[in-house]
Formats: structure tokens, sequence, C-alpha cells
């Protein structure tokens, strides 16, 4: 088992409620940190630097924790990604840095993620302001959604000089990192310390402003000399079944979001929990109602281990805290007993030739249907596009690949020159993650900057919009 996962500190009967929804790790201390550090061999064209989406100089940050240089090795972080502290939690080291460290082979490798949030932590506790917004040069961005991308691009183009205002339909900013990922792995402050850092920078940020709503794309596109669309994805969909409307049957998004904002002894969870589907949001939520203290917990999931979405080590975590699987496994129906939930009816599935994608197709196995006896069920089968925000878009010239709003690979510039767009809103393919969204907000920051301030021939600058008619 992956050693970032190691299920050293749940036994329920020995914790309160709060220390199950602790940060899962514990920082290191500093001479954990040293020894960690010592014993990086800072390779030249080092592979663990290749394998992170925004590049990180790794070597040389873990060099300045060697050398006792915390406050230097923190920059070296942020430079690279303002968001350094919530991806040193959240980021599948497994299969990036650490999965490509020489180390991995023979011995461990270096424990990257934790020595970045060592660095990282030292620098917000110290309040360490590393950057300044730059010289204003009299162009204006607008950000749709203060995410991961949003907020990323909004601080780049802060320190360039830009005035960014950032437009956030919730509450508070940070996107998932607020909102969705689950509290032990990453507590909200951490977010929102980040939040405030890109403040800090000029940004601002107008929670509460939904585009498209409380603000007209129309109107964006005349006041601003680009917008940048990072609206990542919405709920979790309908299943399709009968008996979603009865009382026990949750949006496993809404499920997490409560235990991020909510009071936790107020959050309702029943005893015996199914959850549908087997991504990481599936994994979340099942040991979100394990350590909230339901007694049986169930992933149900429609093709077989192979395929499951989730990370190796998000299942393997999962099963430590006593979730059970139940692959090739169909729900048909919710069944209910005065409007609660009572049992999950399902059908076995067997897995034909795969199809275009090279999955497996699951076929239903006749006369296999059987009742799941629970109490709740967890909806986790993913989220839903913004459609509504794709076909807007679309008016001004913007394309779209299956929903998803299509943008250059290089710049994230779409068809439309004035609009560009990052993160989960332009993943149509493979996996999603907070680094990448990371990575599309500095590419796309970079792409604007080339096409406003330092090109004085620019012609998309502040125009009057005009836009296609409605087919
Ligand atoms: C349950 C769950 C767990 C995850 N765990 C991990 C993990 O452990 N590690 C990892 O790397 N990744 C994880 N991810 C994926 C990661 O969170 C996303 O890839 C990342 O947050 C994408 O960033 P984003 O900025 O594109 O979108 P988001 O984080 O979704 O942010 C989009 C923002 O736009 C706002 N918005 C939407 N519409 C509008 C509008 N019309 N007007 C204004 N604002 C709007 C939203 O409110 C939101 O704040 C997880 C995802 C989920 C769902
Ligand atoms: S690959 Fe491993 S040993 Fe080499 S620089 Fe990266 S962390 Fe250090």
């Amino acid at each position: 088992m992956a050693e970032h996962y190691k299920p050293v500190r749940y036994k329920a009967w020995e914790l309160t409620l709060e220390e199950r929804f602790q940060e899962y790790h514990e920082p290191l201390s500093e001479r954990e940190a040293i020894a960690e550090a010592n014993r990086c061999l800072y390779c030249f064209d080092a592979p663990c630097m290749a394998a992170c989406p925004t590049h990180i100089d790794i070597p040389t940050f873990i060099k300045k924790i060697a050398t006792g240089n915390v406050r230097g090795s923190a920059r070296k972080i942020l430079e690279a990604n303002l968001l350094g502290a919530s991806c040193a939690r959240v980021c599948p080291v497994e299969v990036l840095c650490e999965g490509s460290c020489v180390l991995r082979a023979d011995h461990k490798p270096i424990s990257i993620g934790r020595l970045q949030r060592y660095a990282t932590d030292y620098a917000c506790q110290h309040k360490i302001k590393y950057f300044e917004r730059g010289k204003p040069n009299g162009f204006k961005v607008a950000v749709v959604g203060a995410g991961p991308a949003g907020l990323s691009c909004a601080g780049e183009l802060a320190k360039l000089g830009y005035e960014v205002v950032c437009f956030e339909k919730k509450p508070l900013a940070g996107g998932l990192d607020t909102y969705g990922i689950v509290v032990f792995r990453e507590p909200v402050e951490v977010s929102l310390s980040e939040v405030k850092m890109v403040e800090e920078l000029g940004v601002k940020i107008k929670t509460g402003v939904a585009v498209g709503k409380d603000v007209k794309f129309e109107d964006l596109l005349c006041d601003y000399d680009a917008v940048f669309v990072a609206v990542g994805l919405g709920k979790v969909p309908d299943l399709g079944v009968a008996g979603e409307e009865l009382a026990g049957v949750l949006d496993g998004l809404e499920f997490i979001e409560e235990t991020k904002i909510g009071k936790l002894a107020d959050i309702k969870f029943g005893n015996r929990v199914c959850v549908i589907g087997a991504g990481n949001t599936a994994i979340d939520c099942a040991t979100i109602a394990r350590r909230l203290g339901a007694q049986r917990v169930t992933i149900i999931y429609r093709r077989s281990e192979a395929e499951m979405p989730a990370y190796h080590f998000e299942y393997q975590f999962a099963m430590a805290e006593g979730v059970s699987f139940m692959f090739l496994t169909q729900p048909v129906e919710i069944i209910g007993k005065h409007g609660k939930v009572e049992g999950l009816k399902c059908v076995r599935m067997d897995l034909e030739d795969p199809d275009q994608s090279g999955r497996r197709i699951p076929v239903p196995v006749l006369n296999s249907d059987f009742v799941q006896p629970c109490d709740m069920v967890i909806k986790a089968i993913g989220q839903k596009k913004y459609s509504e925000i794709v076909f807007k878009l679309a008016e001004f010239g913007v394309r779209e690949i299956n929903g998803y709003i299509a943008v250059d690979d290089d710049t994230k510039r779409t068809a439309n020159p004035k609009i560009f767009a990052g993160g989960d809103c332009i993943r149509s393919k493979g996996e999603a993650s907070t680094v990448m969204a990371v990575q599309d907000g500095k590419l796309a920051a970079a792409a604007i900057h080339k096409q406003l301030a330092a090109d004085p021939a620019c012609t998309h600058k502040r125009t009057p919009v005009t836009t296609q008619p409605k087919k």
C-alpha cells in the first residue's frame, strides 16, 4: 500500500468525531523534513519535475529544505504553482512526482508531497508574502469561477499588472478545494488561505455572482479585454431509476460539502449506506460515511475492479477504512417505505467486449436481481457538464467537444480569441485534477498576456461584442 494512505490513525473507538475529520497526515517535524530532504539525489533532468504538471523545480525546493532555507523553498514551489499548499495535500503523488522518483524502484520514493506541505505551511504560518501585484498595464480580465483554474489564472495575471475580477457563484471561493475535497485530505482553511493570497495580489473576487444569471457573458465580453472561463463541472447526475425522490437519497458532492463547511455533529448519515459509483468521489463519500459512524458502507459498481476509475491507492484506502465493494452490480430501483429508503434493488452484470472507448460493456445477467438492504443511498457517478454555459458560449463562436469547452492545448484559447477556458470544464478526456487545473490557469494567463500587453499590435482588445445568430 502506498505510504500516503497508510491506515495508521483511524480507530473509531479511540477517536472523537472531530478527530476523525482532522487532516489525515501529521505535518513533518523540522528534523523529519531535513532527514527526508537529505535522502534526495537532486537528480539532473529530474523525472519527478517532468512528471509534475506545473513543473515545480522539485530538487531545488527539496535542497533548500535540506539547507534550512524553508522560506526560499516555498518561494520555489509557489513560483511554479500558486496553489502549492493545496496540491501538496491533494495531488495523486503516487502517479505523478513520487511515482517517477528514481528512488522508487530500490528504496522508498522521496515524500515530495509532504515536503511540499512542510514548506508551504511554513510560508502560511509565517504570513510570508512572496509576490506583489504588477505595475498596472491598463488591461482588464474577467475570470468566471474561483476554483483552482480560475484562482491560478487570476493570480498570475495580477502579478503581471492586470486588473482581474473573478466571479464566483458560491458564497466562498476555492472551488472543489473549498467544497469538494474531503476534509481529512484538505481542510477548508488551506484553500481559503490561498484565496486570500490571490486577493492580496489585487484580484477582486465577487462571490455569490453566477455568470449567465446575475451577470451576462455579453457584458463581460464588452467590459473586459479577455475572459477566462473556469466553471468546473456541476452536480452529480440522476441515476434515472425509480425512488430517487426518497428521503435518504443524496447527491455525493452535497454530502461531502456538508463535512467541509457544516457542523459534523449535525450531519445525518445512515447505518447501512450504499454508495453508487467507483470514482474518487464515491471513495470519498464512502470513507466519510464510515468516519461519521455508519456501520456498513458498500460501494456498488456496474463494472469490475479492473475498470474502476478511482486511483488504486484510494481503493486500498477505502478497504482499510472498512468499506465493502460490490462489483458487477447495477442499481435498478431504490426501494422505500413511508417515503424513506429501505433498500436498493440491483442486478448482477457481465462484461462484454470493449466499446469504442476501450471499456468493456456491462450487460445485465438474466433473473439476477436482488435487494441490498440500506437506509441511505449516495449518488457518486461523476458530475454533470454545464450545458447551458457551453450552449451560451457557442453564440460567441466557442466550440465544444462532448459537452466540454474546446480549447487549444498550449494556450487554452477557444475558437473566440477573446475567450479562454481551463480546468474541469475543458477536460474532455482523461483524468481531472487540481494540479492540472492550476496549470491550465497558468497557461491561459501566459497566453492572455502574450495576446494583450506583450503584443502591441493586438487586435482583440475591448471591442463591442458580436454574437452569432441562434440556430
Ligand atoms: C469529490 C472530489 C474529490 C476530488 N479529489 C481530488 C483529489 O484528491 N486530488 C485532485 O487532484 N483532484 C481531486 N478532484 C478533482 C479536482 O477537485 C478538480 O479537478 C479541480 O477542482 C478542478 O478545478 P476547476 O477550477 O476546474 O473547477 P472547480 O474546482 O469545480 O471550480 C469551479 C468554480 O466555478 C464556480 N462556478 C461554476 N459556475 C459558475 C458560474 N456560472 N458563475 C460563476 N462561478 C461559477 C463553481 O462554484 C466553482 O467554485 C476531486 C474532485 C471531486 C469532485
Ligand atoms: S527523482 Fe527523487 S531523488 Fe531525484 S530529484 Fe526527484 S525527488 Fe529527488
